[in-house]
């Protein structure tokens, strides 16, 4: 039903939607696990954007709400199911590879993005953080090795406690999902998570990613 508005309410805009696409993508994660055999079952399902209560919430309340159940029914059910880490791996590397293709189809084909565009592509990216989009931070960034600090990871939501009885396995396998993501576009590119650090204050370390072109892929470039 059409009504008027004030002057001042606001309507869902591209970025919004694009937020809320990011998280219906790492829904496709828990998805998957949900789908597999050995798993404990579970049903939820995301609000569709259309749901947003736009006439008693701001958008951004709405996606604080989706990202909350989100994240929150991802941690519960890795608990729940932490024996088949192994097989989640490998559905998050697969995930990672399928969000590149379909987001960016011309650029897998080619396969052969620089670790720079890749990084950029990464920027807006179901793992890349909100509401600010600092997920990664970029610690080296050259042509031959990327090395990120992770700063929307399992590791530094320290709101959702389900997320914190879990963060060293979800980390892991958030990172899995950017390895697929990353060798999508360059399968030239060898990536290392380096250990994991919680939050802590007083070091203020992070989690940290590197990715570098193989040794072969270099003397095929320069
Ligand atoms: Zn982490």
């Amino acid at each position: 039903m059409m009504r008027e508005h004030a002057w001042h309410q606001r309507y869902p805009f591209n970025e919004q939607k694009q937020i809320y696409q990011n998280l219906v993508d790492l829904h496709l994660i828990t998805e998957s696990w949900i789908k597999s055999e050995d798993s404990i079952g579970m049903s939820y399902r995301i609000p569709p954007f259309e749901d947003s209560p736009l006439e008693d919430q701001w958008p951004e309340e709405f996606l604080v709400h989706v990202f909350n159940k989100v994240w929150g029914a991802q941690a519960s059910f890795l608990a729940k199911n932490i024996n088949s880490l192994q097989s989640f791996r490998s559905s998050c590397f697969k995930l990672g590879v399928e969000c590149a293709q379909r987001r960016w189809p011309l650029q897998t084909k080619a396969g052969q993005q620089s670790l720079v565009s890749i990084y950029h592509s990464l920027f807006n990216s179901p793992l890349s953080g909100f509401p600010y989009r600092l997920g990664f931070l970029p610690r080296r960034l050259t042509a031959q090795e990327v090395q990120i600090e992770l700063h929307a990871c399992p590791h530094q939501l320290p709101l959702l406690p389900e997320v914190g009885k879990v963060a060293d396995p979800l980390c892991d396998l958030h990172g899995e999902w950017i390895k697929g993501f990353v060798i999508a576009l360059n399968s030239g590119i060898q990536f290392e998570q380096v250990a994991h650090q919680t939050k802590n204050s007083k070091t203020n370390q992070r989690c940290i990613q590197i990715w570098h072109l193989n040794h072969e892929n270099k003397e095929n470039k320069e």
